[in-house]
């Protein structure tokens, strides 16, 4: 145990009730090992990505705030993904959860079963909007401002859904 960090971590779901999986992922993401949430963002409805006829997405934004290492945490949202029964056919296929590690700190880790920030952030609507909502004024480790990637990254088809 070392440093506390301030990660965000984003939600995904297009199978099996797609809004009570990520509903509960939240409280799970809550209750992990020397973490403490912070904020949650609304949910969102997105369009799918990857092969076509799949069910629209719920997607969510959680920080964490955590003394786990970040490779560590990976372990923990896999364990989650795999609590949720994920199974992995297809690459961007449908799947009861998805948990990406889009920001550590101001880390930026290269490794082999881990990139932060998390490669695809900037042309994700489906990120970005959710992100901004529960962390405005962000700036990435690269410099990157969120509000300039928002600009670059409208809403488009995203609806943020009523609570
Ligand atoms: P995408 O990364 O485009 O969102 P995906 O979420 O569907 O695709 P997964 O099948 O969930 O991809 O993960 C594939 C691999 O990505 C995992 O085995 C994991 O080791 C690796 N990975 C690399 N960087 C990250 C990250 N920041 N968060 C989560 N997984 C990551
Ligand atoms: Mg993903
Ligand atoms: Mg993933």
């Amino acid at each position: 145990m070392t440093e506390l960090i301030r990660c965000y971590i984003g939600l995904g779901s297009n199978l099996d009730d797609p809004r009570a999986q990520v509903e509960r992922a939240l409280r799970e993401l809550a209750h992990l090992p020397e973490t403490e949430q912070v904020a949650h963002s609304s949910l969102y409805r997105s369009d799918p990505v990857g092969p076509p006829g799949q069910p629209d997405y719920i997607n969510a934004v959680v920080c964490l705030d955590t003394y786990l290492e970040a490779h560590a945490l990976l372990d923990e949202l896999q364990a989650l993904e795999r609590l949720h029964q994920r199974v992995r056919l297809e690459r961007w296929g449908p799947r009861t959860l998805d948990l990406d590690l889009l920001l550590y700190g101001t880390q930026t880790i290269d490794s082999e079963r881990l990139q932060v920030p998390h490669p695809y952030l900037g042309e994700r609507e489906f990120v970005l909007w959710p992100l901004a909502e529960i962390a405005p004024g962000l700036k990435l480790p690269d410099g990157r401002l969120l509000d300039n990637m928002l600009e670059q990254c409208p809403m488009g088809t995203l609806e943020r859904m009523p609570v």
